[in-house]
């Protein structure tokens, strides 16, 4: 997957209270899931998602007019995933994982796709998962109703090293290069969001891991 996870960073920064001691990890992991099983990630999600509406609702759509999702924590959630491995990390694991093309679709984003496709915008989806997982990704994006998109855009071999952002944003240049106006940018990471040709930004919580 080629990233850095650092597991809690953001859950020992935020959801501790702004303490900069570190927080027992237990402790971290239990919070981590309070916040994903109290309603409050889905509240947080139904907010963020009605206020990019009203953004992207007071636009006007021409033939070139796109939004650019990420895909993972994004369009779909690993939290069940990564909670039954106790907020690890393997490669293996989930490289198996995204084979069987089965991650839960996160319903907000799945609603605020549909809102856009009514709209008019043309949706692209840009992650940093490698060619290897494109059949995979694109069978399962295809098996949640995401059937309307201009492309699916994955990591090269020869992209394997770059960091998030930095593969990111060289594909939002040349999107913009093709002719696309980028309106939106939809991520669970800042690595989504930072760089050129982002348009509005669209921030998804994610307590779980950070991509840089
Ligand atoms: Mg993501």
């Amino acid at each position: 997957m080629n990233k850095t996870r650092v597991v809690f960073f953001l859950l020992t920064t935020l959801l501790a209270g702004c303490s900069s001691a570190p927080l027992n990890l237990e402790i971290a992991k239990e919070r981590v899931m309070k916040y994903y099983n109290s309603g409050k990630y889905d509240s947080d999600l139904n907010e963020i998602v009605k206020h990019a509406e009203n953004k992207f609702g007071s636009i006007t759509p021409d033939d070139s007019t796109a939004i650019v999702f990420d895909i993972d924590e994004t369009i779909f959630s690993s939290y069940e995933f990564e909670k039954q491995i106790g907020f690890g990390y393997v490669d293996s694991m989930w490289y198996n994982y995204l084979s069987e093309s089965k991650e839960p679709v996160i319903k907000q984003t799945k609603s605020l796709y549909d809102f856009l496709i009514g709209k008019g915008f043309k949706i692209i989806f840009l992650t940093g998962r490698n060619i290897d997982q494109y059949n995979a990704t694109y069978k399962n994006l295809i098996y949640n109703g995401f059937t309307k998109f201009d492309t699916l855009i994955v990591r090269q071999p020869n992209e394997y090293d770059f960091t998030a952002q930095k593969f990111k944003s060289i594909k939002r240049v040349k999107l913009t290069n093709k002719g696309y106006k980028i309106a939106g940018t939809v991520g669970d990471q800042y690595s989504d969001l930072d760089g050129p040709d982002h348009g509005v930004q669209v921030k998804i919580p994610n307590y779980i891991y950070i991509i840089k």
